[in-house]
């Protein structure tokens, strides 16, 4: 792991899944909030600005990860969810309006476009949110507020998925990013990234005189967080919540306790 550099003038960015998670024993492709990482985390958004920043959903974070963070903390520390077109800060839930657009103008034709060439590969699909997920078989639509996502299912081929998204009509295609990671595939509006889930937090004015940003991704999507922040250093946690990352975090905490 990296050296500290100034601890007093850190600032953290976190993806969550894969990087505060750890997987579950007998089914490793999911994961759980790491209880250890938590208590660091909680102690981390006192001393320093912090956000996180994930593709997850509300309801996801709702179930997973918000009950995690203590009350007092969760008003300081921004949960840009949906890659940053949603984020909740100090209670308030916004929804960007470049997710908006893309909710309401795009969404409808992707929609319509995965459901009949699902009807041709014999699968039917089911939309439905993180905390209704469908039964086994179908292929899930994961309800969001604004980008599309598409899980991965253990009854059908990730292959297949991507292939369907892969051949989405140009017209389609040229105002989309399409993001493809080991939970499944996410749909964005075209041009978005997690940098731009960075540059509304500097805009918070909690992140002033910051000497370094470390940032913390499983994904290479998460690097683009590094994009807006002039002095960073990046960790790659390969999808858990690593010992190296609790270690450096607590000599982090214990130099300026
Ligand atoms: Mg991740």
């Amino acid at each position: 792991m990296n050296k500290i550099e100034n601890s007093n003038s850190s600032g953290f960015l976190f993806d969550i899944d894969g990087v505060l998670t750890k997987p579950i024993s007998n089914k490793p492709a999911e994961s759980v909030i790491d209880p250890e990482i938590l208590i660091i985390i909680n102690d981390l958004i006192i001393k320093h600005p912090l956000a996180f920043i994930t593709g997850r959903s509300k309801c996801w974070l709702d179930e997973q990860f918000i009950q995690h963070i203590n009350q007092e903390n969760q008003l300081i520390a921004p949960i840009f969810m949906e890659y940053g077109l949603v984020y909740l800060y100090q209670n308030k839930l916004t929804i960007t309006d470049k997710g908006l657009v893309f909710r309401e103008k795009i969404y409808p034709h992707l929609l319509s476009y995965i459901e009949e060439e699902s009807k041709k590969l014999g699968y039917y699909f089911e939309q439905k949110t993180y905390c209704n997920f469908p039964a086994h078989g179908s292929l899930w639509i994961e309800k969001k507020y604004t980008m599309l996502s598409i899980a991965s299912n253990r009854d059908i081929e990730p292959m297949q998925v991507h292939l369907m998204i892969e051949k989405l009509p140009l017209a389609l295609k040229n105002q989309v990013r399409i993001v493809k990671h080991h939970l499944g595939i996410d749909i964005l509006p075209k041009g978005t990234s997690k940098s731009d889930a960075v540059q509304t937090f500097l805009k918070f004015n909690l992140s002033q005189n910051i000497d370094t940003w470390y940032v913390f991704g499983d994904n290479p999507s998460d690097k683009e967080m590094t994009n807006p922040l002039s002095k960073w250093r990046y960790f790659d946690t390969k999808e858990n919540a690593s010992e190296d990352t609790k270690k450096f975090l607590t000599s982090i905490l214990s130099k300026i306790d």
